[in-house]
């Protein structure tokens, strides 16, 4: 082998990855925001969790906020981001008369409706799911103070001071591990035979075949790579999947956080991306292992997608 050569190294990239139909609308939604209002728009929140995306929103004139009292009285326009938000901020933004756009991707507020219905049935409503996280808030934050019950893992179903007889529903996060979710609910669904579940799983379609597709490439190679921010709970999500598949993980944001000390040496590489990264980052990431290494590609499917959705309403008639 000459010192020039390049050692051969095979890609296995999963399919689907990357962008959903959730984060595709809510970027949308930005972006049309400034092309109608002008800048500035605010955002609640990261718009979805990627921080490439959220700085090329800044650069284009989005301000981002954690709360509504960080946005002056306006005629710019405030948008939710595609996680969803509690009750009491779309009361906030009514009450000060914001142009509150909501971002909300369909699917969670699926979830949220769901949860709604059972309240008003009388159910208590245990939702599984990660506490802090920013959709999990929201869920929690359509009903009352006190009505929803967070549940995080098996322990917490066998601690809950909740007789058989209780009237109860569960819903859950939108983007857990399918697998993780199974056992706990699994263990509610034991406990509490007449606990009543969605018509149709809460764990989106995105979340599913994202996790389908890494189970099949993890077993394959020697080390996988999800891009996606540290706060993106789907990304996290890819991650604790591959390496339970088999494959040692890493979750990066993009080529600068290579670890070269352990990507350096894979022959068979596995990489996904989580449901808020685009796909730059991905080609970006291909280009980094390009340079070191004499590379062939192939795709692994899980799914097929064709999921789309309209803008949020407040756009659709101006858009
Ligand atoms: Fe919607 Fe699923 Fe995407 Fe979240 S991951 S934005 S729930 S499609």
């Amino acid at each position: 082998q000459s010192r020039n050569e390049k050692p051969p190294l095979k890609i296995l990239l999963c399919s689907p990855r990357g962008f959903c139909a959730g984060v595709v609308r809510a970027i949308d939604a930005v972006e049309r925001a400034l092309a109608v209002y002008g800048a500035p728009v605010y955002v609640r929140h990261e718009i979805v969790h990627n921080r490439y995306v959220v700085e090329a929103l800044k650069a284009k004139g989005a301000i981002f906020v954690e709360a509504l009292a960080e946005v002056p009285n306006t005629e710019a326009p405030v948008i939710f981001s595609a996680h969803g938000v509690p009750k009491s901020v779309s009361a906030e933004a009514a009450g000060r008369n914001l142009l509150a756009i909501d971002a909300t991707c369909p699917l969670v507020t699926k979830v949220h409706r769901e949860a709604e219905i059972h309240h008003r049935r009388g159910r208590r409503v245990l939702l599984v799911g990660h506490a802090g996280h920013p959709e999990v808030v929201g869920t929690m934050g359509q009903l009352p103070e006190g009505a929803v019950m967070l549940i995080e893992s098996v322990a917490d179903v066998e601690a809950l001071a909740l007789g058989e007889e209780e009237n109860l529903a569960y819903a859950t996060q939108t983007t857990l591990s399918l697998d993780d979710s199974q056992e706990v609910i699994g263990a509610l669904t034991k406990r509490f035979p007449n606990i009543v579940g969605p018509h149709k799983e809460d764990i989106c379609y995105a979340t599913t075949n994202r996790q389908a597709a890494v189970k099949r490439v993890a077993p394959q190679v020697d080390a996988v790579l999800v891009v996606g921010s540290p706060n993106s709970s789907n990304s996290q999500r890819l991650r604790e999947v591959a390496e339970r598949s088999g494959a040692p993980a890493r979750l990066v944001q993009g080529r600068s956080e290579i670890d070269w000390k352990v990507f350096g040496s894979v022959r068979r590489l596995g990489i996904t991306a989580g449901a808020s990264a685009p796909e730059v980052l991905v080609e970006e990431i291909m280009d980094a292992f390009a340079e070191r290494f004499e590379i062939t590609v192939e795709t692994i499917s899980a799914a097929d997608e064709n999921v789309s959705f309209p803008l949020p309403r407040e756009l659709r008639a101006i858009a």
